[in-house]
């Protein structure tokens, strides 16, 4: 499959991802830790008074033992593991503070552990943090239990202990299989290890495996990172995420030991997008949307099949749409109308906890508008399709009046063959779905707010 390049152009620039809407960049530090429990407090008495679905735990390990220089996550470095005690003691901390408000014995249908690297800590350690998740929540029969995985720290016998635990779901952090790369960004694997971990973990029946790529890392050329696609291709890892890397070394520290010149040329990266898409979909993936494939057997797919996928901070999902505790340092929750952000950094995060206040320290309460068009856009994100009809009854508006602006604003898109507009719906097309994002832009009102206020900026 050929995607022409005009649009594997529109594909390789940065943009949200819309794992939430509005995204976490328009997070305000008005909303902090009184307005957090007070969402927990509406939750519980929902509960009360109707029952709810159950909920979704993201726990956020911040450590690693080395540093990748592609870096953007929000982690710390380090090879003290006894730094872990105390951080776990404060996870324990948070949790209680959760449940003191929420009950104990809450249901949960899926819960992720990501980092930073969750397998910095010692098997006894996710023994232990699990079992104060088990105590506090009631882990529901055919949860989602997921974890990310460092292939350097982990082992056969280590994923078994991970199974034992509960974990059905595993993703593996790859980027890429080249030497010369992997030397580059100062993350080196071999082949054989990953090889050999997945097939762990198919022995192990975890349910879905994952294996994470990044295209654009230094050193990378189209015929290098093809190599590695026919690699990852070969281990048939039940889905793959397809990350492009972004260079922002002011923002982002370890990416100053990227040296820019060793970095692929626009032309490259569009080849390398290209040729990953087509390798894929040759393999016989499913393109889920965005940047991750699926192959047909996988839950995944089956969802994108039959328009039952959802989004959240981790990306793609089949789960409904529930309230998310984000757990830890950095963490993202949503609970009811609102999205929250714990502290970024560990002393700040540590100082909350020992006040008994939620390390909370910004978030959102969405409006009424914020709440529409995270429907329009959630729908355009994961359907590829939106029914003017549901919007209109589940909020009360009339789509070609409130949305007029954006309805105009689609007119390019479709006359490039991205999307159909209807009178009564928006159809993504085939060729739309790798472009999805774009479409979804034009819902986004702050964004649309952002960029008059660039043009305007730029015309004084
Ligand atoms: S990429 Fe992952 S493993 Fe590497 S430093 Fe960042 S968080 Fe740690």
């Amino acid at each position: 499959m050929d995607i022409p390049e005009d649009l594997l152009r529109r594909l390789d620039v940065p943009g949200p991802r819309y794992t939430s809407y509005p995204t976490a960049d328009r997070f305000v530090e008005a909303f902090g830790a009184d307005e957090y429990a007070q969402a927990l407090r509406q939750r519980a008495a929902g509960a009360v008074v109707g029952g709810q679905p159950p909920l979704s735990l993201y726990v956020h390990i911040p450590f690693c033992e080395s540093v990748c220089y592609y870096c953007a996550c929000n982690k710390v470095i380090t090879r003290h593991h006894e730094r872990a005690r105390e951080y776990l003691d404060a996870l324990r901390t948070e949790i209680q503070l959760h449940t003191q408000l929420l009950g104990r014995g809450k249901p949960v249908s899926q819960l992720h552990l990501g980092g930073g690297s969750p397998t910095f800590l010692s098997d006894e350690e996710l023994s232990g943090l699990m079992a104060v998740l088990n105590d506090e929540f009631r882990i529901v029969p055919g949860a989602e239990i997921s974890i990310e995985v460092d292939p350097r720290t982990a082992s056969p016998a280590r994923l078994a202990h991970l199974a034992g635990l509960g974990f059905n779901r595993i993703s593996f952090g790859v980027q890429d299989f080249d030497a010369a790369v992997q030397k580059a960004v100062h993350r080196v694997q071999s082949f054989e290890s990953v090889r050999d971990l997945i097939a762990a973990a198919r022995e192990l029946h975890y349910e879905s495996i994952n294996a994470d790529l990044i295209y654009g890392l230094p050193k990378q050329t189209p015929e290098s990172f093809a190599r590695t696609i026919a690699q990852v291709a070969e281990l048939r890892p039940d889905r793959i995420a397809l990350y492009a890397y972004a260079h922002l070394p002011d923002r982002f520290k370890p990416q100053r030991r990227i040296d820019a010149a060793d970095l692929p040329p626009p032309e490259h990266r569009l080849r390398m997008l290209g040729g990953a898409i087509a390798g894929f979909i040759g393999h016989g993936y499913t393109y889920i949307g965005m940047d991750h494939f699926a192959l047909p057997g996988d839950a995944l797919a089956a969802a994108k099949r039959q328009g039952r996928l959802h989004r959240n901070f981790q990306g793609y999902s089949t789960q409904p749409d529930c309230d998310l505790i984000g757990l830890g340092v950095s963490a993202i929750g949503r609970m009811g109308a609102t999205y929250s952000q714990n502290a970024k950094t560990l002393p700040e995060y540590y100082d909350a906890l020992a006040r008994g206040v939620f390390p909370v320290a910004r978030g959102l309460a969405l409006t009424r508008d914020d709440i529409v068009r995270r429907a329009v856009i959630m729908a355009i994100m994961c359907q590829g399709r939106v029914e003017f009809e549901s919007v209109e009854i589940a909020h009360l508006i009339d789509m070609r009046e409130y949305f007029a602006a954006e309805l105009e604003a689609l007119k390019p898109l479709a006359e490039a063959g991205l999307v159909e507009v209807g009178d009564r719906s928006i159809q993504v097309t085939a060729t739309g779905w790798f472009f999805v994002r774009g479409v979804a832009m034009v819902f986004d009102r702050h964004l649309r707010a952002a960029q008059v206020r660039q043009r305007f900026s730029r015309i004084i």
